[in-house]
């Protein structure tokens, strides 16, 4: 990461978390965390959680939702969104931005809108989306970049934001725990630490890793 690219000004690109659902998930409480960044160009929404209850979802994790459109959470105020990967719980918000850019890799796209039991398929294909089908990595604005992560599923990609010395990176499900980040085994899990980010951000952890820390684990 050499050739960092600055920004207007220091410190101008931040990235918020979300907290939109918790998942039950073997007696354990799971969050879903989407993220927000706010950068001098643009206001970008990483994930979109869910806003409805779904009877595949009520019996995989019998969810408790705090939709972003029922949260004190400007919708309008986003211009970009990105799906790291259209799980369910990553793309049930997405109606919610009919009209607006929704950056996904291409093979994510086909994917889901193929494969049996992938996700929700009416929440992909929702009334008036738009996506737009990335094929690898592409500079979404300067400083932020979404890069291909296969692992999670072979589509996923991750979103690299320059904060600062070091970048943060969105990781989606890439790592869905910490110690997947710790001992890596996915080519996108390698992918994350040959950034050596200052902080990870995982949608279902609600801090973000940080290497060499002892990280706890985000269950609660
Ligand atoms: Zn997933």
């Amino acid at each position: 990461m050499t050739d960092r690219r600055p920004v207007s000004a220091a410190g101008a690109i931040t990235i918020t978390p979300i907290v939109v659902a918790d998942l039950h998930v073997e007696g354990e409480v799971m969050p879903v965390c989407v993220h927000v960044i706010d950068h001098p160009d643009g206001r970008v929404l990483v994930d979109t959680g869910m806003t409805e209850l779904h009877p595949a979802v009520v019996a995989a994790f019998a969810p408790r939702l705090y939709p972003l459109n029922e949260q004190d959470f400007d919708v309008a105020g986003i211009d970009i969104v990105v799906n790291t990967h259209l799980h369910a719980d990553h793309c049930g918000g997405n109606h919610l931005f009919a009209g607006r850019p929704i950056y996904v890799q291409r093979r994510e796209l086909d994917d889901a809108r193929r494969e049996e039991d992938y996700t929700i398929r009416e929440w992909v294909d929702a009334p008036d989306l738009q996506y737009v089908a990335v094929d690898g990595e592409i500079e979404l604005l300067p400083g932020v970049r979404l890069v291909p992560a296969p692992g999670h599923t072979p589509g996923s990609q991750v979103v690299v934001v320059e904060t600062g010395d070091r970048p943060d990176v969105i990781c989606g499900d890439t790592a869905v725990w910490f110690g997947e980040l710790d001992e890596p085994r996915t080519e996108g899990q390698r992918l994350v630490r040959a950034l050596d980010p200052e902080k990870a951000w995982l949608a279902h952890v609600r801090e973000p890793w940080r290497s060499g820390v002892t990280n706890a684990e985000g269950s609660e």
